[in-house]
């Protein structure tokens, strides 16, 4: 049979294609400082250049940088100290190597533990948060949840404002310690949502209700309440994370709800 004149592409072509995986800017800068631990360049003890000297020299934005050197002060590979900077842990260097590898590993593979931690830590964070919210805290969070729901009701993700919620949340916990694990795994739990776009137009407002019953019972004093909000919240996102990866596919709705935005997000993720 002839073809028709004009040739249209088929819209399961599309989507039939995924995502390709490029390593991040942050972990190809943490492989290479791997490299200097294990040849000795770097020693426990030697200062680290400055942020915006290795960004010129690795040839990436400040906020790669930043990211790579956030995770190795986290996991106690790098340390900041008031006199000297930000220095290499005294450890052997064998140990660094390893810890280094460590980081890679965990912030590719093992999404599924950090969201299981996040889980364990936030309902806590919820519930101290009911308890011991200031009125200028419960105001924060109030707003951060406006400026969620009116980004998300558009149909974007609204990642950043998803993460300023939760970091509310935990600063009116009043432990900084907590508050602290929050804010060293929130950002990773929202990079993999925009990575792997888990997102889709139905969840977005799920999530834009689940929110919703966290600020009240916070604003109420309710931690119970609050504690189990939070829990479901957390829940929630952890099975949209497993049906995501049963499924192994991009979304549909969030496909089609990301090209509605416009093509201007092309790579460029904001959870
Ligand atoms: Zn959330």
């Amino acid at each position: 049979m002839p073809r028709t004149s004009v040739s249209q592409t088929r819209p399961d072509v599309l989507a039939s294609l995924s995502a390709i995986d490029v390593a991040r800017p942050a972990d190809l800068i943490l492989r290479q400082l791997r490299h200097l631990i294990a040849t000795e360049t770097l020693r426990p003890g030697d200062r680290i250049p400055a942020e915006r000297d290795l960004a010129r020299q690795f040839g990436v934005g400040r906020s790669h940088v930043r990211d790579a050197l956030r995770r190795l002060e986290f996991y106690g590979i790098l340390k900041t100290q008031p006199q000297s900077g930000t220095v290499v842990a005294s450890l052997g260097g064998v140990a660094l190597t390893s810890l280094i590898g460590n980081v890679i590993a965990l912030d590719r593979d093992d999404i599924a533990a950090i969201l299981e931690t996040r889980v364990i830590l936030e309902i806590e964070t919820a519930r101290l948060a009911a308890e011991r919210a200031s009125r200028e805290d419960r105001q924060a969070i109030a707003q951060a949840q406006q400026a969620f729901r009116a980004k998300a009701l558009t149909g974007d993700p609204a990642l950043q404002e998803d993460l300023a919620l939760h970091l509310a949340i935990a600063h009116a916990a009043h432990n900084a310690v907590l508050a602290s694990l929050v804010g060293m795994i929130a950002p990773d739990v929202m990079r993999h949502h925009g990575e792997q776009r888990t997102c889709t137009r139905s969840r977005l407002d799920a999530v834009i209700d689940e929110h919703q019953t966290i600020c009240a019972a916070i604003a109420s004093r309710n931690p119970t309440d609050a504690a189990a909000a939070m829990g479901l919240h957390a829940q929630m996102a952890r099975k949209q994370y497993e049906r995501q990866r049963a499924l192994n596919v991009v979304p549909v709705e969030g496909r089609n709800t990301a090209r509605a935005q416009q093509g201007r997000r092309t790579r460029k993720r904001t959870r």
